[in-house]
């Protein structure tokens, strides 16, 4: 290009740019001349409406017009209302807001659209396994497509808490332990649902959660204190938060837990010096489900304290409590609130809902024809099934036993192979549950013709019947009224015919989930009960295990030859086995969180601290080093790590300097070529290690993956770029910077198989 069109573009751009910006700003200048006028309109009692978020009950199409809630709305006491499906009882409701309240004010409407609408797709844990950041931002645009189809415009999702403790049962609704890969799926998530532009009929605001540090529950169990360091939180536990702010999300759920004593709804710090003036977070805030109440038995005061300081700390929304709209004007009276502060978070909510384009169109997520026609469609099962083979997990392989051959009798045993509503998994409010294939359903299907699928249920999921209602419920319930002992003779007369047997075991779906913390990990007796006798037969087993979160596997690894993890994969959870099963797709998912040996190790996770006295790994005790009597420190299986059908074999990776400065870009190069039978997808993964620096830094750090399609016998070059932004660290101070000095680059398929290079930071 020479130097006039170079310049001549250049300015076409400059141009493109400035009025792009114009426009942004045009945008907001309409936008706070409408509150304006619109919030001198408003009386206290309408402001305090918009601040709360009241629970519906169920309401039946054609009478939301009489519930209790539609007098509410007529009052101007509702800013929105959550999880009510229908696309028709939801503009019922918006009419009455828009037609019949004194301001015309449009209602927002939310749901926990946690893992897709009606199309549902894996549970978030196993999404994460996939490592796939496109599939899991289309997961997440089927499911805002679906959602607003239905009604509604806004998500409880997603749920980006890090945990490293598999006894809190919310794994499964996170995405790990690592908080790299939690800020790359942060990103996918709030794009898939938010698009380009939250205006847009088809897409949905997003609403991160728990603010924050959900996941550090102590013991694991639900809603528990959490208390860390500034410094781990920053390091560890703030990143996927901070990245989805970046990425734009308009919406923010305080957590349940205190931060540093105060619960996350009255955390001034955190929510307005952390969110607002250091992340620099413009949406608004709603608290999680009665946070504000609940603020009174963790020891804060009676109602119109909590409330008081819920608002002063940076909360606008109360979701369920009545706090704001009860005890505020007293609080206003008293001065305990400022008119500023109710303002503030008044209009951070209108702010939202014009974004969303309410005021434009109260019914622009109310196409009722839409509904018909976008929602559970074949094309979007058809990706659900895609996406959900994707996230299972081959932990062992011995002989190549998977995938199975069509042909002589299996025997498809346990309490997981013939429930339909157990395969969503948790946090499925739209699905329809009943819809759902079963295992034997989809496997006579995919055998249809060439091989016998016999099946037995074998046990129920425990043997204790209160401790299974307890993780059986919303229509989750399989329970067989037969004794243990008929139920086992069954399994064992069709095993017996078998050439192989297929169980269907682990948890129930809501076994993980909120409130199902566990403090023993292995596989419920009355399932282990069972594989013991089948084990006896001498036929191979091949485990099907159903979990929502990282178990103890001890036990199983030592006694099976093939076991595929599978969590919880949404609608198409048996379809998308048999895909894999029966070879038609390698696996290739990767465990986003280290599978422990131990409920003991736990919190046990990759990038740890090295201590002053570190046993070496594949070690086992040594007297005055840290570690246990009992059992070695390492996982039984680490971050990363997943197999597939084929086999890879990864070159010996490159560097292309081995010195780097500010403004460097470093690429680490590796060869990794496909070497067994089948096409498949790798996850090749490159960590960080900063050998020495001013705080102690951990052993390493995720810092890249790349996940890659190779045909048998192909190879690929997979090229990492790393910056001194991949380097940085908060500090003691909380400084986020990079320190000069030596760094270890590693490069594998699993945190713990890596081959290692070095380099400096001058
Ligand atoms: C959960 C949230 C959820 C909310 C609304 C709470 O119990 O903690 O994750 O969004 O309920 O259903």
């Amino acid at each position: 290009m020479n130097k006039k069109r170079l310049l001549s573009a250049l300015s076409a751009l400059c141009f493109a740019a400035t009025a792009v910006f114009a426009q942004a700003s045009a945008d907001e200048v309409r936008m706070n001349k409408y509150i304006d006028g619109l919030m001198a309109k408003m009386t206290l009692q309408e402001k305090l409406g918009q601040l709360n978020l009241p629970v519906t009950g169920e309401i039946v199409t054609g009478e939301a017009k009489s519930s209790d809630v539609a007098e509410k709305i007529r009052r101007g006491e509702v800013g929105g209302l959550f999880n009510l499906k229908g696309v028709e009882k939801i503009k019922e409701l918006q009419s009455i807001a828009v037609e019949q309240s004194r301001l015309h004010i449009p209602l927002l409407f939310g749901m926990d659209v946690i893992h897709g609408y009606e199309t549902v797709f894996p549970i978030p844990f196993a999404l994460s396994c996939s490592w796939d950041m496109a599939a899991i931002e289309r997961s997440a645009q089927i499911a805002a497509q679906e959602a607003s189809a239905d009604g509604l415009n806004w998500t409880f999702s997603p749920m980006l808490d890090i945990c490293a403790d598999p006894r809190w049962g919310r794994m499964a609704e996170g995405n790990g332990e690592d908080p790299y890969l939690g800020a790359q799926i942060a990103r996918a998530m709030v794009k898939g649902y938010q698009g380009d532009n939250l205006a847009k009929p088809n897409t949905v605001m997003a609403c991160v959660k728990h603010f924050a540090l959900y996941g550090g529950a102590e013991a694991g169990r639900d809603y528990n204190t959490v208390d860390m360091s500034r410094w781990r939180m920053f390091n560890r536990y703030m990143p996927p938060y901070k990245a989805a702010v970046e990425a734009g999300a308009q919406s923010v759920m305080t957590a349940f837990n205190v931060v540093e004593g105060v619960p996350a709804t009255g955390n001034r710090w955190l929510l307005t010096d952390v969110l607002r003036n250091m992340w620099g977070f413009k949406g608004m805030v709603v608290t999680d489900f009665t946070a504000i109440s609940e603020m009174t038995a963790h020891g804060l005061g009676d109602l119109k304290t909590v409330s008081a300081m819920a608002l002063n700390a940076g909360t606008d929304m109360d979701m369920v409590a009545d706090g704001f709209l009860a005890t505020l004007p007293q609080s206003l009276a008293d001065g305990s609130v400022t008119m500023q502060t109710i303002d503030t978070a008044c209009r951070r909510i209108l702010e939202t809902k014009w974004k969303l384009g309410l005021f434009e169109d109260p019914y622009r997520y109310c196409n009722v024809k839409r509904a018909k026609k976008e929602i559970f469609t074949p094309e979007n099962r058809a990706e659900a099934r895609r996406i959900a083979a994707e996230t299972f997990v081959l932990l062992k392989n011995n002989n190549s036993m998977l995938p199975l051959q069509r042909k002589g009798r299996i025997a498809l045993v346990g309490p997981l192979a013939n429930t339909s509503s157990n395969m969503s998994g948790t946090w499925s409010v739209a699905a329809r549950l009943t819809e759902n294939r079963t295992m034997v359903e989809a496997m006579r299907e995919a055998v249809a013709g060439k091989a016998e699928v016999l099946y037995a249920k074998g046990s129920n999921l425990m043997y204790d019947a209160q401790r299974e209602a307890n993780a059986t419920m919303f229509g989750r319930e399989m329970r067989d009224s037969r004794s243990a002992k008929e139920m086992l003779d069954e399994a064992m007369t069709v095993a017996k015919d078998a050439d192989v047997i297929v169980a269907a075991v682990g948890e129930s779906s809501e076994m993980s989930g909120e409130c199902s913390s566990r403090t023993n990990l292995d596989m419920p007796d009355a399932q282990r009960d069972m594989l013991i006798e089948l084990q006896k037969l001498g036929k191979s087993i091949v485990l099907l295990y159903f979990s929502g979160r990282p178990t103890v596997m001890t036990w199983e690894n030592a006694q099976f030859p093939a076991i595929l993890n599978v969590w919880f994969g949404g609608c198409e959870t048996a379809n998308a086995i048999c895909d894999v099963l029966f070879g038609d797709k390698a696996p290739s998912g990767k465990l986003s969180a280290t599978m422990p040996k131990s409920v003991g190790q736990i919190p046990l996770f990759y990038n740890h601290l090295n201590t002053g006295r570190p046993l070496g790994e594949g070690r086992w005790f040594e007297k005055f080093h840290s570690n246990y009597l009992d059992i070695d420190n390492d996982p039984l299986f680490p971050f990363g790590y997943g197999l597939s059908y084929t086999t890879f074999k990864y070159g010996k990776p490159s560097i292309s300097a081995t010195e780097m400065k500010e403004g460097d870009v470093l690429t680490v190069s590796v060869d990794v070529t496909n070497t067994g039978n089948y096409d498949a997808d790798e996850v090749v993964q490159l960590y960080v290690r900063d050998v020495v620096g001013t705080v102690s830094r951990p052993v390493k750090e995720l810092k890249g993956f790349s996940r890659i399609s190779l045909l048998n016998g192909e190879t690929k070059r997979v090229d990492f770029k790393l910056t001194v932004d991949d380097l940085k660290f908060y500090d003691q101070q909380l400084d986020y910077r990079a320190e000069p000095g030596d760094f270890e680059v590693m490069v594998g398929p699993n945190s713990r198989n890596v081959q290692k290079l070095t380099f400096t930071l001058k």
